[in-house]
């Protein structure tokens, strides 16, 4: 009888007394920048429901010394993903240096933000045509293809994802754990426009989170110029997952790209490409991809020209759909107003952040709308059953 079926569970190695308490925390601080405080903290069905998703589909917890060599240098913790099951593995408080106290907690959330929006995003599976599918994964797009009978991956959105789980961690950390802040207690609404100021440390993560910066101010539903999301959080709710009812009386998430982040990749592209045309996000994010890895790899930055192409597509992108919207009645004309001052705000500051030129002929180009080419093709990245992160 399945009934008597033992229920899987999470096996837990721990190298320090606290490093129950690191994980336990981490849990509860993202859970609740995710789903608010409110549906978090106080609905146990919402926390259970997360709990006995964890248990099932988590099937190791490893934490080791901070000076483990189980991890390189530069990792700071890793989630992998091997045979359906995620196993966690993260740098703990034995062997901690004072300098470096409130890093393991850091860490812990940025990797417990990996598990818990893969947990939480929807697993539908879309069938392209013939032996072409594309389903949400680890917080990425996958797609899979049938080729000579055997079946190849490609999965892009790692930069999204990886610059939004610090993002998220911050947030948690900062709102539900503030004496552990490494980002100067910056507010939510900081986080989400300005440059994470984590100990005067730019890492690549840091830099590329510019990108992901004015993608949040583009796919903002919001038009209110007074509207803040720290004032979300503060009512206990989520940022991810609050709707807005715009102007034809239906609702939708106050931010789609905050919410696809976090429950739905999938959305992010539908959305993009709704407007972009079709394959036009994958574009951008296998370049991104790529950009973000060659940093990562060979301490490559982002150049100037490629983040103008990147702000071109997606201030394009805001302009067709802040067009769409006035003209399907979601907005006003004022509320359009307001959304592009709210926008320009975010913009200006990359470029002033980047030390990005906008000439006049950059003007022309967004205001006709033409398309910016991203010319350099990325590479798909080919990927065995095991992703690293
Ligand atoms: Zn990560």
């Amino acid at each position: 009888m399945s009934d008597n079926k033992a229920k899987p569970e999470t096996k837990y190695l721990f190298s320090h007394e606290d490093d129950s308490k690191l994980v336990g925390n981490a849990f509860l601080n993202v859970g609740k920048t995710l789903f608010g405080d409110k549906a978090f903290y106080y609905n146990s069905n919402v926390f259970n429901g997360m709990l006995e998703k964890f248990n099932e589909n988590v099937a190791e917890v490893n934490v080791y010394p901070y000076d483990t060599d189980v991890l390189s240098p530069k990792e700071g913790g890793k989630t992998l993903f091997s045979d359906g099951m995620v196993q966690l593995i993260l740098r703990g408080k034995k062997n901690l240096p004072q300098s470096k106290k409130n890093m393991p907690d850091n860490l812990a959330h940025h990797e417990m933000s990996h598990v818990l929006c893969h947990l939480s995003s929807k697993d539908e599976k879309v069938i392209k045509h013939d032996n072409f599918e594309k389903q949400n994964y680890m917080g990425e797009i996958l797609e899979t293809k049938r080729v000579d009978n055997k079946d190849s991956y490609c999965s892009y959105g790692l930069m999204y994802n990886e610059t939004m789980m610090d993002i998220i961690a911050a947030i948690g950390i900062n709102n539900y754990a503030p004496n552990l802040s490494i980002t100067n207690n910056m507010t939510t609404d900081q986080l989400l426009t300005k440059p994470i100021n984590a100990n005067s440390h730019i890492s690549a993560y840091d830099k590329f989170n510019a990108i992901t910066r004015m993608s949040i101010a583009a796919f903002s539903n919001v038009t209110d110029p007074n509207f803040s999301y720290q004032d979300v959080i503060n009512k206990g709710g989520s940022i991810f997952l609050t709707e807005t009812q715009m102007g034809d009386g239906q609702k939708y998430p106050i931010n789609d790209f905050l919410y696809g982040i976090a429950f739905d990749p999938m959305h992010i592209e539908r959305e993009y490409d709704k407007y972009m045309g079709k394959g036009e996000h994958k574009k951008n994010l296998e370049a991104l991809d790529k950009y973000f890895e060659n940093n990562i790899r060979n301490n490559k930055s982002i150049t100037p020209e490629q983040m103008k192409a990147q702000m071109m597509a997606l201030s394009c992108f805001f302009n067709v759909r802040m067009e769409d919207y006035e003209n399907t009645g979601r907005i006003t004309r004022e509320d359009r107003l307001h959304a592009v001052s709210n926008y320009n705000k975010t913009f200006n500051s990359i470029l002033d952040e980047f030390d990005i030129q906008w000439t006049e002929e950059d003007q022309k180009l967004l205001v006709e709308g033409v398309k910016w080419q991203i010319t350099e093709n990325a590479k798909i990245k080919e990927q065995n059953n095991q992703l690293n992160r």
